[in-house]
């Protein structure tokens, strides 16, 4: 397994004031933070990244919840990063999230639900370029 994966803070926890505590919870975790940045994301960018799910009741509400205020991007370093972040911020729906997870603490609901986390190595891989170029990561810390 690989060592990096993309994560985000949404606009729920953001526009909330939760995203402080979300980034102590992930620094007390031992990731390490590879990459940051605060972005509104557009609507286009928000229909892109979650292409896959454009065929899903959801998506439209997804959609325009993803751009309707700045989000924090970030890019997670740890051994099986993608596995232990899903790990760390619990399931989707926080209803169903296990104690102590991210979304248990922080989420609204099954939408509003604080943070992403990529599902594979592979869109790990494809999520860190679709917002970072290789040099703004901050390697060899
Ligand atoms: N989502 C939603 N309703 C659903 C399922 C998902 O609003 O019934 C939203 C939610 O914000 C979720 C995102 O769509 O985080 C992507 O869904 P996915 O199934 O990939 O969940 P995740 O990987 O984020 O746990
Ligand atoms: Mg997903």
């Amino acid at each position: 397994m690989g060592n990096r994966t993309f994560a985000m803070i949404k606009p729920d926890a953001v526009e909330s004031g939760k995203w402080g505590k979300i980034i102590d919870h992930i620094i007390a975790e031992d990731y390490k933070i590879l990459g940051v940045k605060m972005q509104r994301m557009s609507e286009a960018e928000a229909r892109a990244f979650y292409a896959v799910h454009k065929e899903r009741p959801f998506y439209e509400e997804l959609v325009e919840f993803m751009s309707s205020g700045p989000s924090v991007l970030l890019v997670l370093e740890k051994a099986d990063a993608v596995p232990a972040w899903r790990d760390t911020i619990g399931a989707t729906d926080p209803a169903e999230a296990a104690a102590g997870t991210i979304r248990a603490k922080f989420a609204e609901n099954k939408g509003r639900n604080a943070v992403h986390g990529s599902d594979s190595d592979e869109n790990a891989q494809k999520e860190i370029a679709f917002f970072f170029s290789e040099a703004e990561l901050i390697l060899n810390q």
